[in-house]
């Protein structure tokens, strides 16, 4: 019996042990962040020491962290209260910011997936003064990791507001707000070991922003609702171990790269997506030309591996990734590829059953193909 190994990290990072006994341990306590009693204070003081943490992983003020449900909300939040009237992202972006604003104009990525610049310098020219843009750090497919601090420094010079989805990047690369020159940065728990449906909205500094969850003034009036208080715990202490273990990504690295290299001598002719520019140290994007995505994740589960086809944030339908689709990788090459993704606890015992299952599906589909013709 093989043990399973989960390899999908970027769908959702394992919950660590540190933050699961944390948030056990704050359900027990009644009460409500709001109320003045010593059980409310309790919750404010447990609150703020995780607002202070979530702000320390990105560089920021503590309180310019806004807690969300997620990084889908934060994401529609920056877009939607900037006061912005023109959004322009990009077409590798996830599907929150995609959404987020239907007019919104998108920027062209080159073959490796990375945001065409120059092409944002001439969308900028027309009414710089009304324009969010709005660019992610890390792509949650490819893990390319985008030029945001190059984005942000010509847009903001033109009078443009920026904002950047840094919900995968964190964790695994360094993230300071003010050296990405920002105004928001959008972060989801549960990619960093948190619980799922907490996030936050940061931004790099006070300008006003119009609350789309009205009610109470929770958040300094800037997003209502009680607080999700054991989702927020959980959130502080996971940020805090993202930031100490932060080094464990060099060997995160090493590993990925192991695996891109066993897969390069088995396979010849596999296609490892952005290979050739800066990606998360986790991510590995590629296709086996001829293999159906969905065989390979079904032989992978069957082996014990977890990985994804695409994007996972919308696994359960397998359509081709718009990510792929934008650095024009052809659709048939695209239906084939997979994406493994890698946290601290992943092997290398793992990632040589993840090569050999591969191989052995290639050899066996290549033979049903010969026996066929
Ligand atoms: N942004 C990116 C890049 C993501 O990968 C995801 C989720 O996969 C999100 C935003 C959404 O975050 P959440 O699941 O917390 O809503």
């Amino acid at each position: 019996m093989t043990t399973p190994a989960y390899l999908d990290h970027n769908a959702s990072s394992p919950m660590r042990r540190e933050v699961a006994t944390a948030i056990a341990e704050m359900m027990q306590f009644p009460g409500n962040a709001s109320s003045v009693h010593g059980f409310g204070r309790l919750h404010r003081q447990h609150i703020e020491d995780a607002r202070r943490e979530v702000a320390m992983l990105v560089g920021a003020a503590a309180d310019r962290v806004i807690f969300t449900s997620g990084g889908t909300e934060a994401n529609n939040l920056a877009i939607k209260a900037c006061g912005r009237s023109t959004i322009i992202t990009s077409s590798v972006e996830h599907d929150s910011v995609l959404r987020g604003d239907d007019n919104a104009g998108r920027l062209t990525v080159d073959s490796q997936g990375v945001v065409d610049t120059v092409q944002l310098a001439k969308t900028l020219e027309a009414d710089p003064k009304s324009v969010l843009v709005s660019v992610m750090l890390a792509n949650n497919e490819t893990g390319v990791i985008q030029p945001v601090a190059e984005i942000a420094k010509s847009a903001v010079q033109q009078g443009a507001l920026v904002h950047s989805d840094t919900v995968q990047a964190a964790g695994r690369i360094e993230i300071d707000i003010a050296r990405l020159g920002v105004a928001m940065i959008s972060l989801s728990a549960h990619k960093i070991g948190g619980p799922q449906g907490v996030g936050a909205l940061i931004l790099g500094e006070e300008f006003p922003l119009s609350a789309q969850i009205r009610g109470g003034g929770q958040e300094r009036g800037r997003r209502a609702g009680t607080e999700n208080m054991a989702g927020i715990v959980g959130f502080g202490i996971a940020a805090r171990l993202a930031r100490e273990n932060l080094y464990n990504m060099a060997a995160v690295g090493a590993l990925r790269d192991g695996m891109e290299d066993c897969l390069r001598k088995a396979i010849p002719d596999v296609s490892i997506f952005s290979e050739k520019v800066d990606r998360l140290p986790n991510t590995s994007c590629f296709a086996i030309p001829g293999l159906r995505s969905e065989t390979q994740v079904m032989a992978l589960d069957l082996a014990g591996l977890a990985v994804s086809a695409g994007s996972a944030c919308s696994s359960g339908k397998v359509t081709p990734s718009h990510v792929l689709k934008a650095m024009a990788v052809p659709d048939p090459l695209a239906g084939c590829a997979i994406r493994v993704s890698l946290g601290e606890e992943n092997t290398m015992e793992e990632i040589e059953r993840l090569v050999v299952t591969l191989v052995t599906l290639r050899d066996r589909t290549g033979r049903q193909s010969v026996d066929a013709a």
